[in-house]
């Protein structure tokens, strides 16, 4: 049945992904299940979405509740859902505003705008620069591409859009050098995932905090990957105290329900985008709104944050087991339950193998496997994970 259903994909889809040839069917906490009926124990979540395991009876509840309720207004109206997903949103950040969006990229998009938008109001130019980081990702539109720091994904659509410097996460001195009186951003993930899981470091964050502050440039943290939770703090910067201007969220912010978000300061809101200057359709519908509520109020009920304190440090303590058994495994390096095991070589292979053996895992460039399970995993989980993927190394 499978094999079919995957005959009629090919022939349907567009070819923008090699996808591994399994369709899966159904969830269950850490499980996925296929259309065979066969289990997988999920290191992945759908890309560090499905924070709160699959088929979470009050995730599911409230969805449905909201979904007989009312599903989509517009932005022209108030509703109720994204009103409270607002407040909780100020409240897990700190943030000021929130502008809800329906995805991380279009979460990017308005972050560069409201970027451009406050560096215009100061002197009426339009030749603001933003600098952003190599090895970066932030996204696949033409905006969030600008500034995602991998040549291979932005060759063959240029021009994009222009003024954008790249400079090294955690080499402020490189960042240094490019800031001017032109700069209007400094754009970076907290903990790089895509690019191949590197933390930025407090030190480096720190300067390029007081480097934004001194010159009026704004500090924007992309944490569509690494906040929510996964580092063991709502967002990784908290860990610092490094506040950023600018905050874009997404993924695991609705846990399966496409959302996203990007926040700023009282101050920043003040002084860039304004009534007309920016709008989507769907973004903070009430059913996507009702996800973000819900989520945020399992997080605090289910107690992930702890639950993630507790099972990193064992997690990373067996991934460096393995970086110390075999050569082929270089180190391991993240924080919380993102984190990266680096091999010598393409990991393509070994992913597949895993996934044979009931693993679901995943790559951040060709030699890196990425582990960013749901955020519920128990120590039982990981000694499962280690198991297989100890199997499927050679
Ligand atoms: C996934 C991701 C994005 C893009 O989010 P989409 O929802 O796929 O558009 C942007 N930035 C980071 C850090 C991401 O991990």
């Amino acid at each position: 049945m499978m094999k079919q259903y995957i005959e009629e994909a090919e022939k349907a889809l567009l070819h923008t992904y090699n996808r591994y040839q399994i369709v899966l069917d159904r969830g269950d906490g850490v499980h996925l299940y296929d259309l065979d009926g066969k289990e997988y124990l999920d290191f992945v979540s759908g890309i560090a979405v499905f924070a709160l395991g699959y088929n979470n009876k009050a995730y599911n509840d409230a969805l449905k509740a909201q979904i007989d309720k009312l599903i989509h207004t517009s932005n022209y109206y108030y509703n109720v859902p994204a009103i409270e997903a607002a407040k909780k949103m100020k409240k897990i950040s700190g943030m000021d505003r929130v502008f809800f969006t329906n995805s991380g990229a279009e979460a990017v998009e308005g972050a560069i705008k409201a970027a451009r938008k406050y560096a215009y109001l100061k002197d009426g130019c339009t030749d603001h620069e933003i600098i952003a980081m190599d090895h970066s990702f932030h996204g696949r539109t033409m905006g969030a591409l600008s500034v995602t720091g991998n040549p291979k994904y932005r060759a063959a659509f240029e021009p994009l859009i222009g003024n954008i410097r790249f400079a090294q996460l955690n080499d402020f001195e490189s960042v240094k050098a490019l800031a001017n009186d032109k700069t209007c951003a400094i754009l970076f993930e907290t903990v790089q995932g895509e690019g191949g899981i590197y933390p930025a470091s407090k030190e480096f964050m720190e300067q390029v905090r007081a480097l934004c502050t001194e010159k009026d440039i704004l500090l924007v943290l992309d944490e569509i990957q690494c906040g929510m939770g996964r580092t063991g703090y709502m967002y990784a910067w908290q860990k610092y105290g490094v506040k950023p201007d600018i905050l874009v969220t997404a993924k695991a912010l609705g846990c399966g329900v496409p959302v996203g978000a990007f926040l700023m300061t009282e101050q920043v809101a003040a002084n860039s985008l304004t009534s007309g200057d920016h709008g989507t359709t769907y973004g903070g519908n009430p059913l996507a709104a009702a996800a973000i509520n819900i989520v945020l109020d399992l997080f605090e009920e289910n107690h992930i944050l702890e639950n993630v304190h507790s099972v990193a440090p064992y997690l990373e303590e067996k991934l460096d087991a393995l970086a110390e058994t075999y050569d082929f495994i270089e180190t391991r390096r993240g924080a919380g339950l993102m984190q990266g095991l680096v091999f010598n070589r393409p990991v393509g292979d070994v992913i597949s193998r895993a996934l044979e053996n009931g693993l679901i895992l995943i790559n951040a460039g060709t030699d890196i496997i990425r582990f960013v399970p749901p955020l519920i995993i128990t120590k039982e989980d990981v000694d499962t994970m280690i198991e297989i993927l100890e199997r499927s190394l050679v």
